[in-house]
């Protein structure tokens, strides 16, 4: 009798179980006829943001960038990529036209956690270290002419109110950054402060966000790129606007008639976003509650942890994973969305990449094949959630663009850069936005909108701004 009650209690566990997985499918639930919803909500909050400051959730910022790289940058220029977990420094010899990248270097060094929730100056003083360390190495591969002083493109992955394109202020900060005395602060002054500080003899040219320096790296490379979009720890867009469709913009109308906009998209924000009760929890407990809710949704910060509230709720109301919740469940941001990637794509017929996870990460032991199933099922659910949402946010930009249909007579192509470490190595996620994307605009219209991988395009981009923003006025030939 015993057993047999035993038996009964844990099917009932299990019936409440899926009830969990069931309620969460159907309420993150992304149908075409939403997604339009929210392309459509995207398309509008695009005009509300470009029409005054602050008209929108979507800030719609001003780069500075009236022009892309043509490929006739000339000259050694290095830069520096700061927003994610790392951080990267690299220099570049270009070769003016037709002489192309003759030479490039790079080091990428983490950033400890407590830096970016530490002071201004300890944050600055270690970057700007890092980059002398990296210019004392400079070989003979690479050539300033005498008498230059070195210049250097800033890709800064925040959200900037820029005053010129060498200069800007912190809007606020987003991903697990938090140092409250830089916010407000020109990042440009706050850098070179701390390049004076180690004796390092460089002028930043060129301040850009990840996303205007992915959409610079990938035009130098194809002319017809027109937007950009990140996809890693954090997420963005970046795109082409026609200057004079910028109503907030009273500055000088650009001779190219063209000015970058940074969107900051992940503060995109809509009823028509399938929210669940753990994305309100997610969201009060984060470093900046009621802000960045798109980014929430869809970027790789988050989706680990989405999983996780939810294991955890299914470990507390149907005892998932035995009668006590494994302690370490309950640890904050433990899940990585590298872990639930790899649990997502465990092909091995008894799911051994979800039982090693699941015991090296959360000290669960012991799993039922059906349990690891369950786990794999939710990594789905979160990440295709995350990948249409995403594919509906570029819909939005290809409507404000008027590209998402073919125009009668032209055959014009449309490539969008993108790249993040979530779109460059969680295949599932990549394969469902691509998909999704062509889903929405129809098979015929995808043939002339390409999805091109821009590799690390945030740094080299940043460079090639450098140079054609340079105080040197030869470095780009004509
Ligand atoms: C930032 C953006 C950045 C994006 C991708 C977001 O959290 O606000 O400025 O482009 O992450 O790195
Ligand atoms: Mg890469």
């Amino acid at each position: 009798a015993l057993l047999v009650r035993h038996r009964m209690r844990s099917s009932a566990r299990w019936v409440r179980a899926m009830a969990i997985v069931a309620d969460l499918d159907e309420r993150c639930g992304t149908p075409l006829a939403k997604l339009r919803q929210v392309a459509d909500a995207m398309t509008v909050e695009m005009h509300a943001g470009l029409a005054s400051e602050g008209g929108s959730k979507l800030k719609m910022l001003i780069s500075y960038v009236d022009n892309l790289p043509t490929g006739n940058e000339k000259g050694l220029f290095y830069a520096l990529d700061l927003g994610g977990t790392n951080f990267r420094v690299l220099r570049v010899q270009l070769g003016g036209k037709d002489g192309g990248i003759v030479n490039q270097e790079f080091a990428e060094v983490s950033i400890p956690q407590d830096l970016m929730v530490g002071s201004s100056d300890t944050l600055f003083d270690y970057i700007a270290a890092e980059l002398a360390k990296f210019v004392a190495q400079e070989g003979e591969d690479f050539q300033l002419p005498p008498g230059r002083q070195r210049e250097l493109g800033f890709t800064f992955s925040f959200p900037v109110m820029q005053t010129s394109i060498d200069s800007g202020t912190l809007i606020k900060w987003t991903k697990g950054f938090n140092i409250e005395d830089v916010v407000g602060q020109d990042v440009v002054a706050e850098l070179t402060r701390a390049l004076e500080r180690q004796g390092l003899d460089m002028r930043v040219s060129a301040l850009v966000n990840d996303t205007v320096g992915t959409l610079a790296g990938g035009r130098y490379n194809n002319k017809d790129v027109v937007a950009a979009v990140i996809l890693g720890t954090g997420t963005n867009a970046a795109y082409v606007e026609r200057a004079h469709a910028i109503p907030k913009w009273h500055g000088l109308l650009p001779k190219s008639g063209e000015m970058v906009i940074n969107m900051e998209w992940g503060n995109f924000r809509s009823s028509h976003l399938p929210l669940t009760e753990y994305d309100h929890s997610l969201d009060a407990e984060s470093l900046n509650p009621g802000e960045q809710i798109f980014e929430k949704l869809i970027s790789g910060m988050y989706l680990g942890e989405i999983v996780r509230k939810v294991l955890c709720r299914i470990a507390e109301e149907a005892s998932l994973f035995g009668d006590t919740v494994p302690p370490k469940l309950k640890v904050p941001f433990i899940l990585r969305t590298p872990h639930t990637s790899a649990m997502h794509h465990d092909t091995s017929p008894d799911l051994k990449v979800v039982a090693d996870k699941l015991r090296d990460i959360l000290e669960i032991t012991n799993t039922s094949l059906k349990e690891r199933k369950l786990v794999v099922q939710l990594c789905n659910i979160v990440a295709t959630r995350g990948a249409r949402l995403a594919a509906a946010g570029i819909l939005g930009i290809l409507k404000k663009l008027g590209r998402e249909t073919l125009k009668n007579g032209e055959d014009q192509k449309t490539v969008i850069a993108l790249d993040g470490g979530l779109y460059e190595h969680y295949t599932e996620y990549r394969k469902c936005l691509e998909s999704t994307l062509t889903e929405l605009i129809g098979e015929k219209v995808s043939e002339s909108i390409v999805i091109e991988h821009s590799n690390d395009g945030s740094g080299i981009g940043a460079a090639f701004l450098a140079a054609s923003h340079s105080q040197y006025p030869d470095v780009e030939e004509s």
